[in-house]
C-alpha cells in the first residue's frame, strides 16, 4: 500500500495514530452493581445506591465482566495478567457523583496483544495492542431540556467498560477504520460488546501527531469520543493538517485534549491535556487486587468462538473461496453465520457467489441488513440445491431469487407453482435444436464456414424458445454435436 502523506507548503508530513476504544461490556448488570444496563430506559430509573455513590455503599465486582474481559483480552491475542488492581482516578463532573471513576491504571487487567487488519487489496498490517482494562463509565448531563437547567442521567454510570489502548502503529485515515471495524468485529463475535456506536456502545478517543521522515514522533493530541468510523477518519485527517500548518508556520504543538467538529470538518481546543499525576490515581480501597487462576483463564479459552482470521482461512481452505470473498464472509459475525447454514450440505461456492453478489446487492438496494433478510440462510442454501442438481438453471434461479426476495417465499414452491424446472429431456432439446437450425440455415453456413462467434447465437436461440428452461449444458453439446 502507498504511505499516506499530508502535504505541506514546504514537506510532507506522515501521521501517527493511537487509538482509545471505549467498548462497553456486554452484560445484564453494571460492573460494581446489580443494576440493570438496559438501553432505553427512562432517566435514573437504573440506578443503585451504589451507582449514585451513596455515602457508605461499596462496590461489589461482577464476575461475569471480568470473565468478558479476558474472553475479549484473548480474543485481540493479549497478555492476560493474573493479578490487577482497581484504581480511583480522581476528577469532578457533575455526572461523576463518586468524584472518582474507579479504573485501572498501573496493572491492567489484559496486557500487550495484537491485531491484524486487512485491506480490499489484499495487504494486511498487524496494529499493536497497548492494553485492555476495566472501568466504569459515567453519567451524562443533559443540557437542552431545560432552558435553565441542566439534568443528570446516571443510567450509565458505573456500566463496565473495557478501554482498549492501541500502539501508535496506525499511520493513515484507512488503517484506523479498518482497525475500529476489526475490533468491533472481534468483539462482537466474542458476545463481548455488541459494537453499536449511535447507541454509544463504542467510544473511540484518537492521538494523532504529525513528522516529517525519519523524525522522531511529535507532539500528539487527542480528539475525544467519537462515534463513528467515518468520523474518526475525518477527524484524522482534519487535525493532521491543522498540525501541518502550525509546524509549518514556525508553531509548536501544544499536548492537549480537542473536540471535532463534524459540520465544520475541524477540530478545535477543549481543553489542556491533563497528566496520570493530576487524577492522582490511587488503588481503590473498597476493592482488593484481582487474582485470577489458571482454571479460569483456561476455561474461558476453550470456550471461545471461531474468529475472523480463523474463518478466514477457513473459508479458503475448507470451502475453496477466493481471499476476497472470504475476508468479506467472515468480516461481520451475521455474515458468517449466515454462510455456514446456508452451505450446510451445499456446494460453499455457489452459496458464496450467491450471497455476495445476489442477496448483498439485493439488500443493499433495499437498505435492509442480513438479519432482516426476507431470504432466510436455508432457503437460500436449497435454491443452490436446485441449481446444483439442475432442477433450474442459473438463468432461471436468477428469476427464483427475485421472487424469493420479494415474498420470502420457498424457492421449491415457486418452481413447482410457476413450472421452473429445467428441461434435460434430450428429444425435447434436440427437436428445439432442428427447429433452430432449420431457420437459420443462412447463420449455419456462415457458421460452418468459419464464424465460430455465432455459435452463442444459436445457443441464446435454444434457450429463448425453450423460455429459459432447456438444460444449457446439454444444448450446448447436441448444437456443437450438430453444427459440425
Ligand atoms: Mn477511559
Amino acid at each position: 500500500m502507498e504511505k499516506f502523506l499530508i502535504n505541506g507548503e514546504n514537506d510532507n508530513f506522515e501521521i501517527v495514530v493511537g487509538l482509545e476504544i471505549h467498548a462497553q461490556v456486554n452484560s445484564q448488570a453494571k460492573l460494581f452493581s446489580g443494576s440493570s444496563t438496559k438501553f432505553g430506559s427512562k432517566p435514573n430509573e437504573n440506578v443503585s445506591l451504589v451507582d449514585a455513590a451513596m455515602p457508605g455503599m461499596l462496590p461489589v465486582i461482577n464476575k461475569h465482566c471480568i470473565k468478558q474481559a479476558v474472553k475479549s483480552g484473548l480474543g485481540l491475542r493479549a497478555k492476560i495478567n493474573k493479578f490487577s488492581i482497581f484504581d480511583r482516578k480522581n476528577y469532578f463532573y457533575a455526572d461523576l457523583p463518586q468524584g472518582y471513576q474507579i479504573s485501572q491504571y498501573s496493572d491492567p487487567i489484559v496486557g500487550e496483544g495484537n491485531v491484524e487488519i486487512n485491506f480490499p487489496d489484499g495487504t494486511k498490517k498487524n496494529i499493536g495492542i497497548e492494553r485492555l482494562h476495566l472501568e466504569q463509565d459515567a453519567g451524562k448531563s443533559l443540557h437542552d431540556q431545560h432552558p435553565s437547567k441542566s439534568y443528570i442521567d446516571l443510567n450509565r454510570s458505573g456500566v463496565a467498560l473495557m478501554e482498549i489502548v492501541s500502539k501508535p502503529d496506525i499511520t493513515s485515515p484507512d488503517e484506523a477504520g479498518a482497525f475500529i471495524k476489526k475490533i468491533r468485529s472481534i468483539l462482537r463475535f466474542l458476545d463481548t460488546c455488541d459494537g453499536n456506536m449511535e447507541q454509544g456502545s463504542l467510544r473511540c478517543d484518537v492521538n494523532v501527531s504529525v513528522r516529517r521522515d525519519g523524525e522522531p514522533l511529535g507532539t500528539r493530541c487527542e480528539i475525544k469520543n467519537l462515534n463513528s468510523v467515518r468520523f474518526v477518519m475525518m477527524a484524522i485527517v482534519s487535525e493532521a493538517k491543522r498540525q501541518v500548518e502550525e509546524i509549518e508556520n514556525g508553531n509548536e504543538i501544544i499536548q492537549e485534549t480537542r473536540l471535532f467538529d463534524s459540520d465544520k470538518l475541524e477540530t478545535r481546543p477543549m481543553r489542556s491535556k491533563e497528566n496520570a499525576h493530576d487524577y492522582r490515581y490511587f488503588p481503590d480501597p473498597d476493592l482488593m487486587p484481582l487474582e485470577l487462576t489458571d482454571d479460569f483463564i483456561s476455561n474461558i479459552k476453550s470456550s471461545l468462538p471461531l474468529l475472523p482470521d480463523e474463518i478466514r482461512v477457513k473459508l479458503v481452505n475448507d470451502f475453496g473461496l477466493s481471499d476476497y470473498d472470504a475476508s468479506v464472509i467472515s468480516e461481520e459475525k451475521e455474515t458468517s453465520d449466515y454462510f455456514f447454514i446456508a452451505t450446510e450440505g451445499r456446494d460453499g461456492k455457489i452459496v458464496s457467489n450467491w450471497l455476495t453478489t445476489e442477496l448483498f446487492g439485493s439488500l443493499n438496494k433495499n437498505s435492509l441488513s442480513i438479519n432482516n433478510s426476507p431470504i432466510k440462510p436455508k432457503q437460500l442454501g436449497e435454491l443452490v440445491g436446485f441449481i446444483s442438481d439442475g432442477t433450474i438453471s442459473g438463468r432461471i434461479a436468477k428469476d427464483v431469487f427475485a421472487e424469493m426476495f420479494e415474498t420470502g417465499s420457498d424457492a421449491s414452491l415457486i418452481i413447482e407453482e410457476k413450472g421452473l424446472k429445467q428441461n434435460s429431456n434430450s428429444e425435447d432439446i434436440i427437436k428445439m435444436i432442428d427447429n433452430v437450425i432449420n431457420n437459420n440455415q443462412d447463420k449455419v453456413n456462415e457458421y460452418r464456414s468459419g464464424k465460430d462467434k455465432l455459435f452463442g447465437f444459436f445457443v441464446g436461440q435454444v434457450m429463448k424458445d425453450s423460455g429459459g428452461k432447456a438444460n444449457p449444458k446439454m444444448v450446448n453439446e447436441i448444437l456443437k454435436e450438430k453444427l459440425n
